[in-house]
């Protein structure tokens, strides 16, 4: 059984879906690993450390994929016309594709007969957490954020009483306390910031309070179920937005830093602060948009640039944070890969099984023996 690793073409992606510390334990499973010729530089891996672990560095995508049993991307391979190579065409049929795939390419996945898993689409349970590409991603982008913010910003963080004189703390707002948030907290308390933080979720006020932070936010029966069972937030309605703004509006001017990372499964994700806001801040602000991919949390935002708006307020709309700290976002993210794979591995076959019925192989896999099978797809289908 042969397992690729292919280099990341599309813009700004700088991650690597395996390490020299997964090839190892691919290797222990008694699969032969191929990787791409740089597919980690980007990532700080070089192609002597996946030498080193145990890995044939092919010098291309399509010597990689050579008779490939599974593959493994960060995002997904690129068709026809989207580059310089076609790496779908390239894929071996029968493979198994694993990746942050999205959905949109399922048809042509499943008439390559690649059975292809987003693994993005993993159900958020227990089981699953150790998987979860989402949260360690997130969890990162959190991070980076705070860390983006604090380089752009012109002051500091912490408190710092010097002979010739105390400059104050930055007052730091963290709008949306789900995975990426917390962690925005927890690194923005770190670095000496005086933080509050605002979610619609009722768990997610006794989380941000748990890490010290003080919430702000509108709350009524509305926000009281703003919950889905799996964990989510709910689309608020236009009245409850309405009411959030004016207590954001009323709290925004005294913030130097805003880390907006509110996100609505499914959805574009919902403006937070408006323009009027941004004007009413000081000049030096930061606004670090973590939703930029999804729409944006701020109406100032332009994805994948830094603006500075005529009042002085920085934005930065950077997208794929996770991919501004890409040795650790690999390193995590080719972890969950390994441990999907360990959890469905059949150790007398020497192969992954991935019984159809599992709750995660059913969230997971868009398509199988050239058909689309994710539930969500069929349904838009019918
Ligand atoms: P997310 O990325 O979908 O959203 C980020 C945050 O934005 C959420 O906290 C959400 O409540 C908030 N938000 C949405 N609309 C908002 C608004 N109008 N104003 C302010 N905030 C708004 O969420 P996430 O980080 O992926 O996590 C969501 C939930 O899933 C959390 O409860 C988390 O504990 C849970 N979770 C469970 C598991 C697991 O059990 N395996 C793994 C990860 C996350």
């Amino acid at each position: 059984m042969r397992l690729a690793v292919l280099k990341e073409r599309r813009p700004a992606e700088t991650r690597v879906a395996a390490t020299p510390e997964t090839v190892k334990k691919y290797k222990a499973l008694g699969l032969a690993v191929a990787v791409e010729a740089g597919a980690g530089l980007k990532a700080g891996v070089t192609d002597a450390a996946f030498a080193e672990a145990g890995a044939e560095v092919a010098p291309d995508a399509k010597a990689a994929l050579d008779g490939a049993d599974i593959v493994l991307k960060v995002r997904a391979p690129l068709a026809a016309g989207e580059g310089e190579v076609d790496e779908l065409a390239m894929l071996p049929r029968g493979a198994l594709l694993l990746g942050q795939l999205g959905t949109e390419h399922a048809g042509a996945f499943a008439e390559r007969g690649v059975d292809a898993g987003s693994m993005e689409l993993l159900p958020r349970i227990t089981r699953a957490q150790s998987m979860d590409i989402l949260s360690s991603q997130a969890n990162l982008a959190g991070y980076r954020a705070v860390v983006e913010a604090a380089a752009a910003f012109d002051r500091g963080f912490p408190m710092l009483m010097t002979a010739a004189g105390t400059v104050p703390a930055a007052n730091v707002f963290v709008m949306g306390a789900g995975v990426a948030g917390l962690q925005a907290i927890a690194t923005a308390r770190r670095l000496g910031g005086r933080v509050s933080a605002t979610d619609v979720r009722p768990a997610a006020k006794e989380e941000i309070k748990s890490l010290g932070a003080a919430f702000i936010g509108h709350e009524d029966e509305e926000s009281r179920a703003a919950q889905t069972a799996g964990g989510y937030a709910k689309p608020m309605s236009a009245a409850f937005l309405a009411k959030q703004a004016e207590v954001v509006a009323d709290a925004i001017k005294k913030f130097d830093i805003v880390v907006c990372t509110a996100l609505v499964q499914g959805r574009k994700a919902p403006t937070l602060v408006s323009q009027p806001m941004v004007e009413s801040m000081k000049p030096g602000s930061v606004i670090v948009d973590l939703a930029a991919d999804a729409g944006g949390n701020c109406a100032m935002t332009k994805p994948g640039e830094m603006v500075t708006t005529p009042n002085g307020v920085r934005v930065l709309g950077y997208t794929n944070w996770p991919g501004r700290i890409p040795a650790a976002s690999s390193a995590l993210y080719a972890r969950n890969l390994l441990t999907f794979l360990t959890t469905f591995w059949d150790k007398e076959a020497g192969a992954p099984k991935l019984p159809p019925e599992d709750e995660i192989v059913r969230g997971v896999m868009l398509t199988r023996g050239g058909q689309v099978v994710h539930p969500s797809l069929q349904q838009q289908a019918k």
